[in-house]
């Protein structure tokens, strides 16, 4: 299959040129910035660019799920490949929690039956998520898990947090933490401030965030594992990591769509559909994660992809479930975020989907485009005008607070292994009759 006349950009090495990509036997077979002769299927990729996959390295896909169905395995890579991602890490606190070894291959045996999209899962810190018990890290990293998180839960007590970084480090994982002090989020619901004291809903303060990326740094001062924060929400976090990161420790952190878009109003706009956990913030928060993400503090975007069913979004406020789903619409809502006011460009928003993501995670065969490397293969029209319509997501969930949002930007062909997966191409697309 040959990829013509698009624009390749492989932020990994430098490249950014108008050229073609040759994928032979499910791989890079050549890129050349002159015309390649080939005789077989072809794309026209013209006035697109051609990315390595997209890494999603948060998401939660619900299975198993003890029977609920919010979302499953296939159903979530169906989404992530409508998004134009190829590699996604799943979160741990499924029914029951990802915390044993079987469990682990379980999950990447029933991904690669379904084929669309490679799964990377994650595993628990301690067992059932409890934060009691440390769970069999070393044995967990052999099956397969990607990295180690309680994601859902913040991993509370000093002294297993420390234990769990040195099972990290010592077994090369990272560790990710869903930075969250309970104590400080008793009864909150959104962020503390001035529109929260309007709905006369439960505060939930930054400070929740913030102390727990204080302590754990502290803790790793000596340590020196991979320690990455997920879902940032407040711009006072993006300062301790910067610090951080100024010494020289392994800190890394995540930004995600709706802290980049929305802001706590929307509380009151939108309802349920804006509630998230970490809350959505305020105005100087979405400048300071920018103004992280630009200076190279954050280095990873990340959707934090949360099924739910509507009923449990159809609640009053305070009982209604936190989060939303992302992936069908992601990379568009990026676009939107971080290249239409040029907070960056492309190169640098492709690298924070694609080699930064591969890197945190060890995975240094992915995320680049390089002849011999798997062909997984974004390509993505940057002038496609489109509206979200939650309906028409292959999630199984509606749970999207960007219904209706008029966007400019789409994946419209994912190619996973060679083979191409999702992709609405119409007229670009030519296939060789002498071909497969
Ligand atoms: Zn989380």
């Amino acid at each position: 299959m040959l990829l013509q006349n698009g624009r390749i950009i492989d932020s990994a090495n430098n490249l950014d040129c108008i050229g073609d990509v040759l994928i032979e036997h499910g791989v890079v077979a050549q890129i050349s910035q002159t015309p390649i002769d080939f005789d077989g299927d072809t794309i026209d990729c013209t006035d697109c660019i051609i990315s390595p996959g997209l890494i999603d390295i948060h998401v939660h896909f619900r299975e198993p799920s003890n029977g609920k169905h919010e979302e499953t395995i296939e159903t979530g890579c169906a989404s992530a490949i409508a998004g134009g991602f190829t590699t996604v890490c799943t979160m741990p606190n499924t029914t029951p929690a990802i915390d044993t070894p079987e469990l682990v291959i379980q999950s990447i045996e029933t991904a690669n039956a379904i084929g669309l999209c490679r799964v990377l899962p994650t595993a628990c810190a301690t067992l059932e998520r409890k934060g009691e018990q440390i769970a069999p890290i070393a044995e967990l990293v052999a099956a397969g898990a990607i990295a180690i998180t309680d994601d859902g839960d913040v991993v509370e007590d000093d002294a297993m947090m420390q234990a769990v970084l040195e099972q990290c480090r010592e077994h090369n994982v990272p560790f990710m933490q869903h930075c969250q002090d309970p104590k400080e989020t008793l009864g909150g619901v959104m962020n503390a401030g001035k529109v929260q004291q309007e709905l006369g809903y439960g505060p939930w303060p930054r400070s929740a965030e913030e102390s727990v990326i204080a302590r754990d740094i502290g803790l790793n001062e000596t340590i020196g594992a991979s320690w990455h924060a997920q879902h940032l929400s407040s711009g006072g976090s993006v300062t301790l990591i910067r610090e951080a990161q100024e010494r020289t420790l392994p800190i890394s952190g995540e930004a995600s769509p709706h802290h980049l878009l929305l802001t706590d109003e929307a509380c009151k706009k939108i309802g349920t559909m804006a509630k998230m956990n970490p809350p959505l913030r305020e105005k100087h928060d979405i400048a300071l994660i920018k103004e992280g993400i630009v200076d190279g503090t954050i280095t990873i975007l990340a959707t934090d992809h949360a099924p739910h069913p509507l009923a449990t979004k159809e609640l009053p406020f305070a009982d209604a479930s936190f989060g939303i789903v992302g992936l069908d619409c992601a990379l568009a809502l990026y676009a939107r975020a971080l290249l239409a006011d040029n907070t960056i460009d492309w190169p640098h928003m492709l690298a924070m989907m694609t080699v930064q993501p591969a890197s945190l995670i060890n995975r240094q065969d992915l995320g680049q485009l390089r002849v011999g490397d798997k062909a997984d293969i974004t390509i993505i029209d940057p002038n496609c005008q489109w509206t979200i319509q939650s309906e028409e997501f292959s999630s199984r969930a509606r749970n999207c607070p960007f219904d209706g949002w008029d966007v400019s930007c789409k994946a419209i062909a994912t190619i996973y292994g060679g083979k191409i997966v999702f992709e609405a191409l119409g007229s670009r697309i030519a296939r060789c009759e002498n071909t497969q």
